[in-house]
């Protein structure tokens, strides 16, 4: 007798649906994968920074970079400039990779931090190889010398195009694509899971587990589950934005730049054709008229069509994984990109739905386990993007008053009394965020250390300036000898495609 295959119903075709789409056709290829998605309703539309994580995504699903970057209109991206952040005028970056090297046994943090209260340090960029070579246009894919560690990089693409290039990979891969606006959805009466979805014209559609990728909306996660939503607008109080592309103009950036503004921030994302830039704000401290003004003033290159708003709220569903559906995406939660950190939570959710693929019935110990995963990256990133708001100095500006002076959640507060205290940043689990991220934005938001680890008092002054002198040094030679960032683009998109 013929064995029926489990089957997938991905519910949503934005770049959540179809890398979820793309990942399960390359790896659940004993499931039955179909996606369902309208034309009517859309996608988002906007998403277009990622962080270096990426490449591990395109990697497992063996594609090929020079073509990714070919059909995405993609540009390499080696960190995020935060301008006026700490307060009009001053510029800070977190850049990939690491800060300093060859500091021994402690990290390089406590070198510099004593090197500072000497008055020997310098600031933290002259020790970073990405800030470097981004400030400089400069960038190198792969080993700069044999043994040398690669440059990490991550990249800015076109949403649209990396939606499409994935569709065309995964329906090459057995995915069926069904196009319809789904009506309803129809839960089982005994079991109360996830039974079916019904489409505008009538058709119904029965898998063994759903996939909810539909964005804000969330269909089949709130709509017909109800799994109910932790609100973070209190940490995070930006609620609107508006995008809008722009002509190429000015300096191809290898970096995505968020620059502060009256009651928000504004982004600049450089690609092959065009520039993304948007205004992320807070609704309670500015209009969308005003925004859609400051946005429209300060872009590079002519405006290609009007701002468009995009309302959100920030937070994450109380159970990403309820019953037979898992929430992927905006439909999981959101917060907002000022670490360009969405993609990666979709990427980062099918990872771990691949680890418990189920075959049946999903158990309640495997759902358990996957939430409280989900739970413990969205709080940390979280913390994270706090952080860049609460330590700004921008006093007098309402809205960067008010994010100064909110209350913390705990684990926010404890993480910087721990850097307050000893200059020390404890990385608890797989959060994702490394230490040396988040000594960039302490010291990128003046986020002062009072202490640091005795044991960097032991090597010599001489030995300290060294240290510190020898390594910028180092690092500027190797700046010096990289290709400019557009002809490292053009080389690596001009490359035929590599063996798999
Ligand atoms: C302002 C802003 C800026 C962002 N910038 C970044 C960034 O720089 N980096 C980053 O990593 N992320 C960013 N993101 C997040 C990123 O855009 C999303 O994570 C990503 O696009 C995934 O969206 P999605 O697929 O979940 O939802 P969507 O793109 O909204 O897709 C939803 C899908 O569901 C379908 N759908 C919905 N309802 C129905 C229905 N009734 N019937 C049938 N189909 C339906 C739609 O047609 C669509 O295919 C940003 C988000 C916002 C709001």
């Amino acid at each position: 007798m013929e064995q029926t295959r489990p089957s997938i119903l991905i519910a949503g075709g934005g770049t959540a649906g179809w890398m979820t789409a793309a990942a399960l056709s390359r790896f659940a290829t004993g499931h039955d994968i179909v996606l369902v998605e309208s034309e009517a309703i859309g996608t988002v539309g906007v998403g277009e920074a990622t962080i270096p994580q990426i490449h591990l995504f395109n990697g497992a699903l063996g594609i090929d970079e020079a073509e990714f970057l070919r059909e995405t209109k993609g540009s390499f991206k080696l960190g995020i400039e935060f301008d006026g952040w700490l307060r009009e005028g001053d510029a800070y970056m977190h850049a990939f990779g690491a800060i300093g090297r060859g500091a021994g046994l402690l990290p390089f943090q406590h070198y510099w931090l004593r090197a500072r209260k000497l008055g020997l340090a310098k600031p933290l960029q002259r020790y970073s190889l990405n800030e470097l070579a981004a400030r400089t246009m400069r960038m190198q894919r792969g080993r700069r010398a044999p043994g040398s560690p690669e440059m990490p990089y991550a990249y800015h693409f076109d949403a649209g195009l990396y939606a499409a290039y994935l569709r065309r990979y995964s329906e090459a891969r057995g995915v069926t694509r069904h196009e319809g606006l789904i009506a309803s959805v129809q839960r089982d009466g005994e079991s109360g899971d996830i039974a079916s979805i019904t489409l505008d014209d009538g058709r119904v559609l029965s898998a063994d587990f759903f996939i909810d990728c539909t964005g804000f909306r969330g269909l089949l996660i709130e709509g017909a589950l109800e799994t109910g939503f932790d609100d973070w607008t209190n940490y995070l109080p930006c609620d609107r934005a508006m995008a809008v592309p722009c002509a190429g103009g000015g300096d191809f950036t290898p970096y995505t730049r968020s620059t502060a503004r009256r009651a928000g921030w504004q982004w600049r994302i450089p690609l092959q054709h065009r520039i993304g830039n948007g205004m992320v704000f807070s609704s309670a401290h500015m209009g969308e008229d005003e925004a859609a003004s400051i946005l429209l003033a300060n872009l590079d290159g002519e405006a290609q069509g009007d701002p468009r708003p995009i309302r959100f709220r920030t937070g994450k569903r109380r159970l990403h994984w309820n019953r037979n559906c898992l929430a992927i995406g905006l439909a999981a939660g959101f917060m907002e990109p000022l670490e360009s950190t969405s993609i990666h939570l979709i990427q980062s959710a099918i990872s771990r739905f691949l680890a418990v693929l189920p075959s049946g019935k999903p158990g309640q110990a495997v759902i358990d386990h996957f939430n409280a995963q989900a739970d413990f990256e969205w709080t940390r990133i979280r913390d994270f993007l706090v952080l860049h708001y609460t330590a700004n100095q921008r006093t007098g500006e309402p809205f960067w008053d008010a994010v100064r002076n909110m209350e913390l959640p705990a684990t926010l507060t404890d993480k910087i009394a721990l850097w307050r205290e000893a200059g020390f940043i404890p990385r608890e689990h797989e959060e994702l965020f490394t230490e040396v991220a988040w000594f960039q934005v302490f010291a990128g938001q003046g986020v002062e250390a009072e202490g640091h680890n005795p044991i960097a008092d032991t090597m010599a002054e001489a030995d300290l300036r060294n240290l510190l002198d020898g390594t910028e040094a180092a690092l500027v030679e190797e700046v010096r000898a990289m290709p400019r960032h557009i002809d490292c683009l053009q080389q690596t998109i001009s490359a035929t495609k590599e063996p798999a």
